[in-house]
């Protein structure tokens, strides 16, 4: 069953989301200089309007990030996107099936191009709730990133910067001659993004949101929805959003709450009941921020099931 995610239906309407663009299915958009997307007809609660694969090149040879989900017509569109050029390099963000599954194809069809991506999560962990934005578990990249690296290609220089949080293999990559930042799932304009125990983890993506403010980019291309060019405010926003979340969970706590089960129906009363489930485990990413953050404690393991209690 897919679920959707309930903390952009709850407090969305105090950001500034970005809900309308000019898209059509398989056409090739320019978006900057060096910077062309299609976008795969797989729209979803997660995905928005589907999944947008981009082209980064300066007139030579090109990079392709985000393939996406494997679907015949994306693959053609892609390939008639990039014509007769060569690619010589396919980034991906992060394993999940909106994002990974395509790579394959688009590498042996275009001649056998490397696949650079981080190393693919442990798939041992018990999954509480089965998102509709789930691991391609058959997705192996052939050069392994996990940050810092720097990929020269013909005209363009991206730079590999690690965003844990969604997923806890997620990489953005930095186009230095842009000043700009292809960020996957970490910061979509059109919606917050769901962070989910066990591989979702709301400190890493709270230092990673933190980290991508603090290089003050004058764009941002999120894999999902429109370009994002008033950055500096909406990432603000962004960061504000968790925080005022973070504060809600503590005044529950405060008010004597001390499980998930007696949180979400108040944390969430404006949402239908069926997203109850992802909205537990929003909650429990922050709960478990705040433990090990010192602020809270729980007589169990990390779980949906706990008793948590405020540290005075
Ligand atoms: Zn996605």
């Amino acid at each position: 069953m897919g679920v959707s995610n309930p903390d952009r239906l709850s407090t969305g309407q105090t950001m500034q989301f970005i809900k309308s663009f000019d898209f059509s299915y398989g056409r090739n958009d320019r978006v900057s200089a060096r910077v062309e997307r299609v976008i795969a007809n797989n729209p979803g609660p997660f995905t928005f309007t589907g999944t947008g694969t981009y082209i980064v090149g300066a007139g030579g040879a090109v990079a392709v990030i985000d393939p996406g989900p494997a679907d015949e017509a994306h693959l053609s569109a892609l390939l008639a996107a990039i014509g007769d050029r060569t690619v010589s390099h396919i980034l991906v963000t992060h394993t999940h099936s909106d994002h990974a599954p395509l790579s394959k194809a688009l590498a042996a069809a275009c001649g056998g191009v490397p696949i650079y991506a981080a190393q693919p999560p442990m798939r041992d962990g018990l999954e509480a709730v089965r998102l509709d934005e789930h691991d391609d578990e058959d997705f192996q990249p052939d050069v392994i990133i996990s940050g810092g690296e720097v990929i020269e290609g013909d005209g363009w220089t991206i730079e590999v910067m690690a965003t844990p949080g969604h997923a806890s293999n997620h990489l953005a990559f930095v186009l230095r001659e842009e000043n700009g930042l292809f960020s996957g799932d970490h910061i979509m304009g059109w919606s917050t993004t769901i962070v989910a125990p066990p591989d979702g983890d709301m400190s890493d993506y709270m230092a990673s949101l933190e980290a991508v403010m603090a290089r003050g980019f004058d764009v941002i291309w999120p894999t999902h929805g429109a370009p994002i060019t008033d950055v500096e405010p909406f990432l603000k926003g962004y960061h504000a959003h968790r925080t005022g979340r973070e504060a809600q969970v503590l005044e529950r706590l405060e008010a004597g709450d001390t499980t998930i089960a007696q949180m979400v129906p108040v944390l969430y009363a404006v949402v239908s009941q069926t997203l109850w489930p992802a909205a537990s485990l929003s909650v429990l990413s922050h709960l478990i921020k705040l433990a090990r953050d010192g602020r809270v404690t729980t007589d169990d393991e990390y779980s949906l099931s706990g008793h948590w209690h405020l540290i005075s």
